[in-house]
């Protein structure tokens, strides 16, 4: 009989009895002594994974599966999701981030294990937990068991912690996976999707994700990756429109207007675009490249012998505010040698009406620059006079929608007619936009608009169009 001892760490030793018919050699016991460390060493190893796996899939605090099990259970669910339906609910903590900075992490930590514990011992326990990072948990499983209604009652009563009651409410995002197609990790994403709606809509509230938000979602971001590309690609270019005295229908300056046409072809209308540069922030780029090619574009002109065009150029609320604006704007003026006179920034009536006296110093510094400002699209929001005088502002563009009602409505001329009252009373230049027929252009006129700009005269021109149309026209007036 031989005994063979299997050392183990955490009291896991052990001892095999062997039936031998002789004792063992020397050279045996060696060899039986080696077999038993290795087979000591190999289940130690086998426990060590088996601890760095339960590590790898469960959250330390509350010890339920993480996000990575999570995305795991949820590539089956998905697989499954034919049979099976389920839903997936993402569960944000409203003010978690205050509670935790009001009342120290340590108290931060108690409340998650309590929110944890309560989830798991109080939903249905067919439904899979999981806390997914910081104050977010996620459940996962049948969907007539997974509610928002079930959740809902589960925050009615408040958590005691550390002997004082606690009232939490959450925030619910969440996906029914048949609704869904793509991975596991595709049906979390689509779930954060529909709990940041929920977060924007009402606290304590909860938002099913539609397809249609994804599809939404995706074409906005696959648009952005687009537009950078496409801009650093030069397929972005300026059209110009030009505006013309009514009196006499001689042009006298353009607007220029941005252009994208994709590799393949496609024009992209810049209503759908540039909302997208200004929420990205590529507009501060974007626009930067507006101002350099519009100045370049005028100092051409200028020397094609249009001596007196002006040059009227779209600045977005988020390129003005950029704390660098009026010194891109000074190095757009000085390196393309455009005369600042000449040129003038349009700037919209909502932003008009923001904080008004830092925006009445910001105009300041830009026309120091010596360009001008225009107001584009007056008449859609309600600045008061005083404040439009405080501006400085030079002219007012008059939104097209109230030139199409000169002809369109029976209530007749009345915002276009105030408009241009308004901006006599002030004293400043005044350009009609988007005149389409002969009729507006006479009524326009005999109201006191002076200036306007559409199609009627024409339409936004590539620079080579621009010159032979006006080529066409006749002479100039002087701005
Ligand atoms: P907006 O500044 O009000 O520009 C006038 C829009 O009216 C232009 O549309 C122009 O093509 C269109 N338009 C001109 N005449 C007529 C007309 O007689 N009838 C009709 N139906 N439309 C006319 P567009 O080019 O599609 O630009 C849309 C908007 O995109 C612009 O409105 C402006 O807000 C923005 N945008 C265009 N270029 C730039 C730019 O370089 N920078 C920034 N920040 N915004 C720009
Ligand atoms: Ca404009
Ligand atoms: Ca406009």
């Amino acid at each position: 009989m031989l005994a063979l001892y299997f050392a183990g760490k955490s009291g896991r030793e052990f001892v095999a009895a062997v039936d031998l018919a002789a004792p063992a050699s020397e050279g045996a016991r060696r060899l039986l002594n080696v077999f038993a460390s290795v087979v000591s060493v190999g289940l130690d190893n086998v426990e060590l994974v088996g601890r760095l796996n339960a590590a790898a899939f469960t959250d330390p605090l509350t010890r339920l599966p993480n996000r990575t099990r999570l995305v795991e259970a949820l590539d089956a669910a998905v697989a499954a999701a034919g049979e099976h339906d389920a839903t997936l609910d993402l569960v944000d903590l409203d003010h978690f981030a205050e509670t935790n900075d009001a009342l120290g992490h340590g108290f931060g930590d108690l409340l998650l294990v309590a929110v944890a514990q309560r989830l798991q011992q109080q939903l249905d326990p067919r439904l899979t937990v999981a806390r997914i990072g910081g104050d977010i948990f996620a459940v996962l499983g049948d969907s007539a068991l997974n509610t928002p209604e079930a959740l809902d009652a589960l925050f009615a009563v408040p958590f005691s912690i550390d002997g004082q009651d606690v009232q939490v409410s959450g925030t619910f995002g969440l996906v029914r996976l048949a609704e869904h197609d793509g991975s596991g990790a595709d049906a979390l994403k689509d779930a954060d999707i529909a709990l940041k709606r929920a977060k924007t809509q009402q606290r304590g509230g909860h938002f099913y994700f539609s397809r249609g938000m994804g599809v939404e979602i995706r074409e906005r971001v696959r648009l952005m990756h687009a537009l950078r590309s496409g801009f650093k690609g030069g397929e972005l270019y300026l059209a110009y429109q030009p505006q013309v005295d009514l009196a006499t229908h001689r042009p006298f300056g353009a607007e220029a207007l941005l252009r994208w046409r994709t590799a393949d072809g496609r024009m992209i209308p810049p209503d759908r675009f540039i909302p997208i540069a200004e929420y990205s922030g590529m507009i501060v780029e974007i626009g930067a490249w507006v101002l350099r090619e519009a100045c370049a574009e005028l100092v051409r002109l200028h020397q094609a012998g249009h001596e007196a065009f002006t040059m009227s150029i779209n600045v977005s609320q988020v390129q003005f505010r950029h704390p660098h604006f009026v010194e891109v704007l000074r190095r757009a003026l000085d390196e393309t040698g455009a005369p600042p006179e000449y040129v003038e920034l349009e700037i919209t009536e909502s932003m008009a009406m923001e904080e008004p006296q830092q925006l009445a110093d910001l105009l300041a510094q830009v026309k120091r620059t010596g360009v001008s400002i225009a107001i584009d699209d007056f008449g859609t929001g309600f600045s008061s006079l005083s404040h439009l005088q405080r501006l400085q502002v030079d002219r007012l563009k008059i939104d097209r929608a109230f030139v199409t009602e000169i002809t369109g409505s029976a209530r007749g001329s009345s915002i276009a007619e105030m408009v241009i009252q308004l901006g006599r009373n002030l004293g400043l230049s005044i350009v009609a936009e988007g005149v389409e027929d002969e009729r507006q252009a006479q009524i326009l006129h005999a109201l006191g608009c002076p200036l306007a700009q559409g199609y009627l005269f024409a339409r936004p021109l590539a620079p080579q169009d621009l010159l032979a149309w006006l080529g066409q026209q006749p002479v100039e007036r002087a701005a």
